[in-house]
């Protein structure tokens, strides 16, 4: 396991090529950022938008939005409705009663109490069980089928309402460094080759499982998309302070209920992440032990690229807290999952790469650092 030269990211991530000097593509565009000239790509924006201002008399939204009520979707949506003057459309994928959380339902009352429309998508829960189980057992992942009907449901409503345009926050390949989702520019439209999206829900299923059961899992065709124009847009691109912080104060000045206490010891530094779904915080855990790296790794990464702490504090970060996950998730996540902690571990410990961890004396697994 190799890591950036600049920032704590391994290259253990799917889908990421570092430079030859050593650095990931996510501290190289960090270096472009000073000299972008935020102006003129602000321009740039209101010119594309103009375009689909100017033809939709006729329709009621001017842009969809897939939200969470978290973070980045209140700032997203305030943006686009205040400073963009647009009128989106908010579209939210709801998780089963027993997957979302108290503040995440709080949080997205709170984002519709803020002036938006919004329609809610709520898979069937069977389905739902059933896809995220064979997810966990076939793949140590159970997010697969979820994520996947969370940027599903986006493009099948815009199409289903005539909405051409999906606007998203942030750019995977210029946020994360993965290449696989395309461009460096605004361009979404390449998401759909996305690690999560590209494979569709078919290595998921079970043979009685008919088409129109998973109708929320499957991404739109390409020629779907073709036929209603469809344009997605990553804002992020034309926005200087889009990243976790900024989008957190924002967002809670704006009515955003966060976490109780210090989230570092559930390998994160923030209490505003991933607000609606405490499973994830088990699904972080789970890519630690695959791929060497969790949810705080990123978040160092983020704050050394900022210039908030040093390399130095970042790895410090990264080997205390990283990966961590409280017992009451794996608790509750194998309730639901009707399986028993035996099964859990079984199936977790199956996907743990011995290339980069290996067992110290006294038993225990610890991961080999070699940041240079
Ligand atoms: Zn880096």
């Amino acid at each position: 396991m190799k890591y950036c030269k600049k920032c704590v990211q391994p290259d253990t991530r799917p889908g990421i090529k570092f430079g030859e000097d050593g650095v990931c593509p996510a501290c190289t565009h960090i270096v472009t950022i000073g000299t972008i000239d935020y102006d003129a790509r602000r321009g740039e924006l209101f010119e594309l938008l103009e375009d689909y201002k100017k033809h939709n008399k006729l329709r009621q939204y001017d842009c969809i939005i897939g939200v969470s009520g978290g973070k980045d979707s209140t700032r997203q949506a305030m943006y686009v409705k205040e400073v963009l003057g647009l009128k989106p459309l908010l579209v939210c994928c709801s998780y089963p009663p027993e997957q979302l959380t108290e503040t995440g339902a709080d949080n997205m009352s709170n984002l519709i109490k803020l002036g938006f429309d919004a329609i809610s998508v709520g898979p069937s829960p069977k389905t739902w069980k059933r896809l995220m189980r064979n997810g966990f057992f076939r793949f140590g992942n159970y997010a697969k089928s979820t994520e996947m009907a969370l940027f599903a449901s986006v493009p099948k409503l815009a199409i289903a309402y005539h909405i051409p345009l999906i606007l998203w926050g942030e750019n995977p390949a210029t946020q994360f460094g993965n290449l696989a989702v395309g461009s460096l520019n605004w361009n979404g439209n390449g998401m759909r080759n996305s690690n999560t999206i590209r494979s569709g829900p078919d290595p998921l299923l079970d043979p009685d499982m008919k088409e129109n059961e998973i109708n929320w899992f499957r991404y739109p065709k390409p020629e779907e998309m073709d036929k209603a124009n469809l344009q997605i847009v990553y804002l992020g691109y034309f926005w200087n302070d889009w990243n976790k912080i900024t989008n957190g104060s924002f967002s809670v000045a704006n009515g955003l209920e966060i976490r109780d206490g210090v989230s570092a010891h559930e390998g994160s530094l923030y209490p505003f992440d991933a607000l609606d779904d405490d499973f994830s915080v088990l699904n972080q855990m789970i890519k630690h032990v695959k791929f060497g790296f969790g949810r705080l790794t990123e978040e160092a990464s983020e704050l050394i690229r900022a210039g908030k702490i040093s390399r130095e504090e970042g790895i410090e970060l990264v080997k205390k807290y990283d990966g961590k996950c409280a017992q009451k998730y794996i608790d509750r996540f194998c309730e639901y999952l009707e399986i028993s902690l035996d099964q859990f571990w079984e199936v977790v410990e199956s996907y743990r790469d011995l290339k980069i961890w290996s067992k110290d004396e006294n038993g225990k697994w610890g991961l080999e650092y070699n940041f240079d």
